[in-house]
């Protein structure tokens, strides 16, 4: 398929990036991923509005409007015929001679940006059935709302949780759950969901801002407020939600069973709404 690098689309064979990108050598950039439900894109807007959101806390000029990358990611999107999948998006402060600094304005020196579609069906069966997790310490920086390129903790809580057969890194810092390795994470006990603020130590998922409204809108109690580790452990359901996860049951949590060990009524009634909601948006 086609991909998109700058204002062009291109064949990813004929793309070259170079060695010097800041994005490849510091991380220094940021990105995104937009689930597609039927070849429409799921919250769009949203995610375009977060990558300008990111991209201003680091003070990188991305040099192209939001109207400008939503026509471009539509056009990689029906290019592609992607049906069931999602688009990254990634923006870096571009190619200069290696430097800490940010490049000068001399230089000359432009922000990358690049896009690509997959193909990826939706997770049906951990959906169904729920997944495991363990908890694991945070171990990353005091600025986790921007969703940076910069993954390396995010990576090794990851794939800490895959060493043990689990689905996911449910991590806390100083006995507080902040959120998943890559997934916002919710405990529900009496009837209430709870889940980290949106402050710098976590990232203010775009399901997570769906959900809350869906809780609103249906006198389900959607509280902001920290938990600690303890309190995940003896909840009534744990859950975590992602683009690609959507509302994800927790069913086991290092090894020991959640609940009853099967997903919980609240955590189905989110999932339910949540699915209303994607057929709102995406089946017009
Ligand atoms: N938290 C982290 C660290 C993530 O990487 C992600 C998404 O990948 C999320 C939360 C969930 O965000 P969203 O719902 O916007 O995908």
């Amino acid at each position: 398929g086609k991909i998109i690098l700058g204002d062009q689309l291109l064949e990813r064979s004929d793309v070259l990036i170079d060695l010097e990108d800041r994005g490849y050598q510091f991380g220094d950039g940021v990105y995104e991923v937009i689930r597609v439900y039927g070849g429409k894109l799921f919250t769009m807007k949203e995610h375009i509005d977060r990558l300008f959101q990111s991209a201003k806390k680091i003070k990188l000029d991305i040099s192209m409007s939001p109207e400008q990358i939503q026509d471009l990611v539509e056009s990689l999107l029906k290019e592609n015929g992607v049906n069931f999948g999602s688009v990254y998006m990634q923006v870096t402060r571009g190619a200069a001679p290696r430097n800490h600094k940010f490049p000068l304005p001399a230089s000359n020196t432009k922000a990358v940006f690049t896009a690509y579609t997959n193909e990826v069906p939706r997770p049906q069966s951990q959906l169904e059935n729920g997944v495991e997790a363990i908890t694991a310490e945070d171990i990353r920086w005091l600025r986790c709302d921007i969703k940076s390129l910069n993954l390396l903790p995010n990576v090794l809580a990851k794939q800490e949780a895959a060493d043990s057969g689990c689905f996911e890194a449910i991590l806390h810092r100083n006995g507080i759950v902040t959120e998943g390795s890559s997934s916002n994470a919710y405990i529900v006990k009496n009837n209430e969901v709870m889940t980290h603020p949106a402050d710098n130590l976590i990232l203010n998922g775009i399901t997570r801002q769906v959900l809350a409204t869906l809780c609103k809108d249906n006198s389900i109690p959607f509280v902001e407020k920290e938990f600690e580790v303890h309190d995940l452990l003896h909840a009534d359901e744990v859950f975590i939600t992602s683009t690609t996860s959507e509302v994800m049951p927790v069913i086991k949590l290092d090894g020991r069973a959640v609940g009853n060990g099967v997903p919980g009524e609240i955590t189905r009634k989110l999932q339910s709404l949540f699915e209303a909601k994607i057929n709102q948006e995406t089946k017009v």
